[in-house]
């Protein structure tokens, strides 16, 4: 019997889970186009903005399918024809297809803010991590200072493990370049009245205690209103700095709208109980208008609900539905120290902290086997630099 073309789009969570759970089944062939070699882990981009090892954020995707049996296409997938099911990449090459699976993830949203996409810098990929911590070392070897104000716009769970991580790093690298301590500021914008607005608001209080104790200044109620080379400003103030990092908006992937898919208000592809937009074609993750979307965990969760339905129908068995599932959210907030929201358990510190850090060999060990999975999450301990003075080293950070 012909074996079924299932093309995935998008190297992510769910296109690399997607693509996990069908190679090697007898009623599948697998395709797996991602705009990228690598697969990001993003929980950690953070902490590899931050100095950390980018081992930690990043696994090669010939790594994680070296002993699967898929095809692998290193390309972007621009057009879609339904009819014909076939699917066009930005190369010219057109690949056919009978199920089509699509986890193309969020872009960035500056929200037409002016100056906010030339000037801020960004932590949504590994190409933005390395690129803002090439600009703090740039600063310290180009003028031996550092720019007193460092700026973080969006207070949500990103711009929170920014703020907890950042302090101990620049005072790191001064040290690390000889450079006089001198007096930084920190400061966490939000638009929203408090910080992790989709957050109970015990969870915001304990949150905004522990970033004032880390010696961040938060702004709350403060929407951006423009950004230039060396200012940010807000509501008329001025804050002179040359680090802005902007966290605060994503928007979904633009394949959809250019693809004429049904999307929501909030601009999320509408799906049916089977997670597809069309038959045949399932959207999942970050993409889809879904409850819980937006985590790692329900694009995780998503890909396996899809791929079981697929494997269930190639036995002739009926499907299930979907049913949403509740993720548990984790955000760190400076060295050992985390808030775990379980439900209605609230976690905070150094438990929470270790919970996260099983919260990430469990995502490592979802994509690799366990062993591998545990060597990454120790390479967290140690600590990469990129410039010319530190380019020796790797430091541990204990
Ligand atoms: C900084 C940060 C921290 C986060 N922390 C957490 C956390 O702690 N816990 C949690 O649960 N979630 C977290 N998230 C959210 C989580 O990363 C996403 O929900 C998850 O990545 C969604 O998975 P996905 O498969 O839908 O998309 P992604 O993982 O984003 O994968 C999409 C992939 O498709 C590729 N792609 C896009 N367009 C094309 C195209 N046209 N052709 C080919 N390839 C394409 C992209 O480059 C990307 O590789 C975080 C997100 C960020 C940005």
């Amino acid at each position: 019997m012909r074996k079924q073309e299932v093309v995935i789009v998008g190297g992510g969570f769910g296109g690399v889970k997607s693509a996990l759970e069908l190679a090697g089944h007898s009623s599948f062939q697998v395709t797996l186009i991602s705009d990228k070699p690598f697969f990001e882990y993003h929980p950690l981009l953070y902490h590899t903005a931050t100095g950390g090892s980018k081992v930690v954020s990043s696994i090669p995707l010939g790594e994680i399918f070296s002993e699967k049996r898929i095809q692998i296409l290193i390309d972007t997938a621009t057009k879609l024809d339904r009819t014909k099911k076939s699917l066009t990449l930005k190369s010219g090459k057109k690949l056919d297809y009978d199920i089509l699976i699509l986890g193309l993830g969020n872009i960035t949203n500056y929200f037409n803010i002016p100056g906010m996409s030339e000037y801020s810098y960004g932590i949504k990929s590994l190409k933005d991590a390395e690129k803002l911590k090439a600009h703090l070392h740039q600063q310290l070897t180009d003028t031996l200072k550092l720019d007193t104000d460092y700026v973080i716009v969006g207070g949500g769970p990103t711009g929170v493990e920014l703020a907890g991580a950042l302090p101990d790093y620049l005072k790191y690298l001064m040290k690390q370049h000889g450079v006089k301590s001198r007096k930084i500021h920190i400061d966490l914008i939000e638009a929203a009245p408090r910080l992790m607005p989709r957050m109970p608001e015990s969870v915001s209080r304990v949150i905004y205690r522990r970033l004032i104790k880390l010696g961040i200044k938060i702004y709350l109620n403060e929407p951006v209103q423009a950004e230039t080379a060396n200012t940010l400003m807000l509501d008329g103030k001025p804050i002179r700095t040359h680090t802005v990092i902007w966290t605060a908006g994503i928007a979904n992937n633009p394949f959809f709208a250019e693809n004429h898919f049904q999307l929501s208000p909030n601009g999320k592809v509408l799906v049916d109980r089977l997670m597809q937009a069309w038959p045949g074609i399932f959207v999942l993750g970050d993409n889809a208008d879904t409850p819980y979307t937006g985590m790692a965990q329900t694009a995780l969760y998503d890909a396996l609900f899809v791929t079981e339905n697929l494997k269930r129908h190639a036995d002739g068995k009926r499907p299930y539905a979907y049913k949403p599932r509740k993720p548990i959210y984790i955000t760190p907030a400076g060295k050992h120290w985390a808030v775990v929201v379980w439900g209605k358990l609230h976690i905070y510190g150094w438990l929470g902290w270790a919970l996260r850090k099983v919260a990430d060999w469990i995502g490592y060990k979802d994509l690799e086997p366990w062993w591998k999975a545990t060597d990454r999450l120790f390479a967290d301990n140690r600590r990469e630099d990129n410039c010319l003075i530190c380019a020796t080293n790797v430091v541990a950070i204990d």
